[in-house]
C-alpha cells in the first residue's frame, strides 16, 4: 500500500502528492507485528523559541502519522539543556500545535526523565560500556581523530568499574568544576562514524534548571538522552531530520547496550524543509526579534506558526502545504510561491468580497442627481454564489483605484482613460469625459457621465465594454489602513541572500462601508487586489488595520 492522494491544483488538473516512506516503513513493522498494532510518535521541541513553517512540517507528519494508523502522539519538550525556561515560549508552542489541528496524547518534559537517565548511565557504566574521563573539551577533539585517521583512546579509558562508579557520583554530588570530568561511552575510538568514537554521554554543569532547579549538577547529552525519551515513552517511530543519520548507531547502540526494553524505538530521517525567501532558523528568528527587524515573534512576515496566522494563513493551508511538498530522504527547497498558493486555494471558496481602492481617485458622475443614493446589489463571491450579496452604495460621487485609471493609455488597456466607457461593476456603464487637475499638476477628480440604462442587472445589451473596475461611494467609505508584505529575505545581484528592505509597505485605502463592521480576524476577498485580514493587533475601533495575506495572482508553476 501506498500514500499517495489525489490533489487538484489551481488549474484543476490532478497532482499527486509525494508519496511517504515513513508511512510504508509502518505498513511494514505493522504487517510483521514489531510493535504489534501501536504506531506512537512524538514530537519534541526544544522550548528556545517559537514554532516555524518547518517545525509545522514535522508537527504534520508526527501527528498526522499517529492518526492515520489510530495510534497516538506526544508533545514532548526537549529540555534536558539546562536554559532558563520561557513560559512564553512553551505557550506559544501549545497554541501553534492546536492551531494546526492537533491534539497531544500527552505532554511532557525530558527533565522529568533525569533520574532514569541517570540510572541508565550508571548501568552503562557497570556494563563496562562507560568510563569518566578526566580529558578537557579540547583534548577530547584533540583525540577524537579525522573522518581520514582513527581517533585515540584516552587514558583513563580503562579505568575500573569500582573507580568510575565512584567518580560519577562525585560528579553527581557536585564535587568537580563544570567540564572537569564528563562520563563517556566506551565504544570505538577507530569507528568511521565519528559519532561513536566514545561520545561524552554526560556532562558537569552547576547551573539550575527551570524543572528540576538545583537538584543536578550533570546533564546527559542530547544523543543519549533522545533515545532514552523516546523508549520511556513507547515511541515506536522517532522521527528526526537528515542531520540525525549519522546519530542514529548511537541511538541504536544506547538501547541495545541498556536491554531494558522489549521492542526499542527506531529512528526515521527525513528532509527538513527548507523554502525559498525564508529563513528557517530559530537562532536568526530570535536574533531579529531581539534587534528589532521585525515587531516580535508573531511579526506577519515572520515564517513562524504565530506569524502566519498573524498574517491570515490559516491551518488548513499550511496542513495542504505540508501534505503536497510530501516526506522525502533528499533535501530540498521548495517554492514560497506553493506556500501561498495553499493559502489562495482554501481561501477563493471561504471569503467574502469588498470594495477597496487603493491610490484613491475620485470620480464626478456629472449626470447623476446630486442628492441621490442607490443601494447596488453586489455579488459576495465570484466562486461560490451560495455566498449570497449585499448591498453598496452608489452616489454622484465616487473613488476608483489608482491602478484604474490611464491619462494616457498603454496599449491593451481596458480600464478608465479620457473617452472610454467602462462598467462599474454592480452599477452602471461610465464614461470618463475630462480629467480635472490640482495646481499642481495633479489629478483631482475625473468627469464623468453615466448612461441610465445600462444599470446592473437591467438586463441590457445595447452595447459591450472591455474593461470592468470596481469603485466605492465617497460620502460613505470608511478609510483603512492596509499593510503589504514582501518576503523576508531576497537575493541581490550577487545571488546571495539578503534582508529586504522593503519588506513592509503600509498605505491608505478607501473601503465601502460594510467593511467598517470587520471584526479582527476576519478575511476578505478586497476585489481585484487579494485577500486580506483584519489585524488583531492594531486594529482599533474605528481605525482597521488590514494585512495582505496573499495577492490574488499565482506565480507558482508545478
Ligand atoms: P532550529 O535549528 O531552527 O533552532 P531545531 O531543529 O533545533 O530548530 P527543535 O525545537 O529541536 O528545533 O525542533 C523540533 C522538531 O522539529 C525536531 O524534531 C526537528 O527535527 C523538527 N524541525 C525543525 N526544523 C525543521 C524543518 N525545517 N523541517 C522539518 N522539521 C524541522
Ligand atoms: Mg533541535
Amino acid at each position: 500500500m501506498t500514500d499517495e492522494k489525489k490533489a487538484v491544483n489551481s488549474e484543476g488538473t490532478e497532482t499527486q502528492t509525494a508519496s511517504n516512506f515513513i508511512h510504508n516503513i509502518i505498513e511494514k513493522d505493522l504487517e510483521t507485528q514489531k510493535y504489534g498494532d501501536r504506531v506512537y510518535t512524538r514530537f519534541p521541541p526544544e522550548p528556545n523559541g517559537y514554532l516555524h513553517i518547518g517545525h509545522a512540517k514535522s508537527i504534520c507528519l508526527n501527528f498526522s502519522t499517529a492518526q492515520k494508523y489510530g495510534g497516538k502522539c506526544n508533545l514532548r519538550y526537549d529540555d534536558t539543556n539546562p536554559v532558563k525556561e520561557d513560559m512564553e515560549y512553551v505557550t506559544s508552542i501549545e497554541e501553534d500545535v492546536t492551531w494546526l489541528g492537533f491534539q497531544w496524547d500527552k505532554r511532557l518534559w525530558a527533565s522529568d526523565y533525569f533520574d532514569k537517565m541517570c540510572e541508565a548511565a550508571v548501568d552503562l557504566i557497570k556494563k563496562g560500556k562507560a568510563f569518566v574521563c578526566d580529558l578537557n573539551a579540547e583534548q577530547i577533539r584533540a583525540y577524537r581523530g579525522t573522518l581520514k585517521e582513527p581517533g585515540q583512546e584516552s587514558p583513563y579509558r580503562s579505568r575500573s568499574v569500582e573507580e568510575n562508579i565512584s567518580l560519577f557520583e562525585e560528579m553527581r554530588a557536585g564535587k568537580y568544576g563544570d567540564g572537569e570530568k564528563v562520563l563517556r561511552a566506551k565504544i570505538d575510538m577507530a569507528s568511521p562514524n565519528i559519532n561513536l568514537r566514545d561520545p561524552v554521554i554526560y556532562r558537569i554543569a552547576h547551573v539550575s534548571h527551570h524543572n528540576t532547579g538545583d537538584q543536578w549538577c550533570i546533564y546527559p547529552m542530547y544523543d543519549f538522552a533522545h533515545p532514552i525519551e523516546d523508549a520511556i515513552e513507547g515511541i515506536t517511530h522517532s522521527i528526526c531530520t537528515l542531520e540525525f543519520e549519522d546519530h542514529r548507531p548511537l541511538y541504536e547502540w544506547v538501547l541495545e547496550q541498556l536491554g531494558w526494553w522489549e521492542a526499542p524505538p527506531q529512528q526515521i530521517e527525513f528532509a527538513r524543509l527548507n523554502i525559498t525567501n525564508t529563513v528557517m532558523s530559530k537562532r536568526y528568528l530570535k536574533a531579529m526579534v531581539e534587534d528589532g527587524t521585525v515587531e516580535g515573534w508573531d511579526d506577519p512576515r515572520m515564517p513562524t506558526i504565530a506569524g502566519l496566522r498573524r498574517r491570515g494563513y490559516t491551518p488548513e493551508a499550511v496542513r495542504d502545504f505540508c501534505e503536497r511538498i510530501g516526506v522525502s530522504k533528499a533535501n530540498s527547497l521548495v517554492d514560497v510561491a506553493l506556500l501561498e498558493h495553499c493559502v489562495r486555494e482554501d481561501l477563493k471558496n471561504q471569503v467574502e468580497s469588498r470594495n477597496v481602492v487603493e491610490n484613491p481617485i475620485k470620480v464626478i458622475i456629472t449626470n447623476y442627481p446630486e442628492n441621490q443614493t442607490e443601494e447596488m446589489e453586489i455579488e459576495n463571491s465570484k466562486e461560490v454564489p451560495e455566498m449570497g450579496s449585499r448591498m453598496v452604495p452608489f452616489s454622484r460621487e465616487l473613488y476608483v483605484d489608482g491602478e484604474d485609471f490611464m491619462e494616457v493609455p498603454i496599449k491593451k488597456y481596458f480600464r478608465l482613460f479620457p473617452g472610454n466607457e467602462v462598467r462599474f461593476k454592480g452599477a452602471y456603464f461610465i464614461t470618463c469625459n475630462e480629467v480635472i487637475k490640482n495646481e499642481d499638476g495633479t489629478i483631482k477628480a475625473l468627469h464623468c457621465t453615466y448612461d441610465p440604462e445600462t444599470r446592473s442587472g437591467s438586463g441590457f445589451e445595447g452595447r459591450k465594454v472591455k474593461g470592468t473596475i470596481h469603485w466605492v461611494d465617497a460620502k460613505t467609505a470608511i478609510k483603512i489602513k492596509i499593510r503589504q508584505y514582501g518576503h523576508l529575505m531576497i537575493e541581490d545581484e550577487k545571488g546571495e541572500n539578503i534582508m529586504n528592505p522593503a519588506s513592509l509597505t503600509e498605505l491608505e485605502a478607501y473601503a465601502e462601508p460594510a467593511v467598517a463592521q470587520a471584526k479582527a480576524g476576519e478575511r476578505f476577498q478586497f476585489f481585484r487586489h487579494g485577500y486580506y485580514i483584519a489585524d488583531s493587533k492594531l486594529s482599533t475601533e474605528g481605525n482597521l488595520v488590514f494585512n495582505r495575506i496573499v495577492d490574488l495572482k499565482s506565480s507558482w508553476k508545478k
